[in-house]
């Protein structure tokens, strides 16, 4: 089973203080460290975690938080021969101020993602054949993403694409070449303009966006579990009851895990409950990559949770 993401990559820059600071003010903070992100990098990390064949193919730049990102990828198992060092920009960041009282600021600079252009699809071409699925978010330039879809269909390659962050004008084309579309809340809010707060309110959507051409609509409402529309069929997969620690990555789990088992043939219905599982595993940690879970980790929590169902 082959996968591949088209992805960013991010190094997430986090200071903590006990406030926020005003414009101009210097404070002392409490804490720093340096977490491994992005959604192109986590989506990969999740899949391999849970025993995919993995590419990666994204852009850094030629600095130390590039070379500390793919040595962090190549050790969760991502074939990262994908990722091209881009010397002339630097590797993608998110400097993220935290407060004791859970308030954030996060100032993102993309980098070398707002780079990836079509020599990136050029180096995932070669890799499509050997392929099941093709992962994509929102994190790199619109034309990648499109320029990419269009290559895995041709190639017979299903796409599955997260629109996150929730981007400000979809293109309609890309709606009939994306196989399976997993927005959150906001960002189904976004592509249809009304809100998405319930599972009523969802499946609305839901019917909307495969109106528009998407053959399978996925939409992940966090503790509420996810609606699912494929064809005629609407259903709800609900969420784990978990103590949420920190949710980031749970999409990115989510996305990841649900290729897995897709690719190995489950179905629809058990492919998301399987996800939701490793999207509650990491809601249970802190960080981003640090939270994905093992396959057999996995396992163990979904063999637990059917021991307690009626
Ligand atoms: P994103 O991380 O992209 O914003 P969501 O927050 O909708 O996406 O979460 C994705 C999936 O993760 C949900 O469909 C659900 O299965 C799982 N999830 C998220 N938050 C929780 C939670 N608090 N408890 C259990 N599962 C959760």
């Amino acid at each position: 089973m082959t996968l591949l993401v088209l992805g960013s990559l991010n190094m997430d820059l986090v200071v903590r203080s006990h406030h926020l600071p005003q414009p101009g003010e210097t404070l002392v903070g409490s804490e720093f460290t340096t977490v491994a992100g992005g959604k192109g990098a986590n989506q990969a990390v999740a899949a391999a975690r849970l025993g995919a064949t993995t590419y990666l193919v994204g852009r850094v730049g030629d600095d130390s938080f590039g070379r500390a990102l793919g040595a962090g990828l190549a050790a969760a198992g991502v074939q990262e021969n994908g990722l091209y060092i881009d010397a002339s920009t630097a590797t993608g960041i998110a400097a993220i101020a935290v407060a004791d009282t859970g308030e954030n600021h996060i100032v993102i600079v993309p980098g070398a993602n707002g780079r990836v252009d079509h020599h990136d699809v050029a180096r995932l071409q070669p890799l499509l054949p050997q392929a099941q699925f093709l992962l994509m978010q929102l994190e790199i330039p619109l034309a990648a993403v499109l320029a990419a879809a269009r290559a895995a269909r041709a190639a017979e390659v299903a796409v599955i694409l997260d629109p996150a962050p929730a981007p400000d004008a979809f293109p309609p084309e890309l709606y009939s070449l994306v196989n399976i579309l997993t927005p959150n809340q906001v960002e189904a809010a976004q592509l249809v303009g009304h809100p998405v707060e319930t599972v009523a309110q969802a499946q609305t959507a839901a019917a909307t966006l495969r109106g528009r051409g998407v053959e399978t609509v996925l939409i992940t409402l966090s503790a509420l579990g996810t609606v699912c529309a494929q064809g005629a069929e609407m259903f709800h997969c609900p969420a784990f009851t978990v103590r949420a620690v920190d949710t980031v990555a749970a999409g990115d789990a989510f996305n990841g895990a649900l290729a897995v088992a897709l690719a190995e043939g489950q179905p629809l219905s058990a492919a998301v409950r399987w996800a939701s599982g490793a999207a509650a595993l990491a809601v249970t940690q802190p960080g981003a990559q640090t939270s994905l879970p093992l396959r057999s980790q996995l396992e163990a929590f979904l063999a637990a949770q059917r021991s307690t169902e009626p």
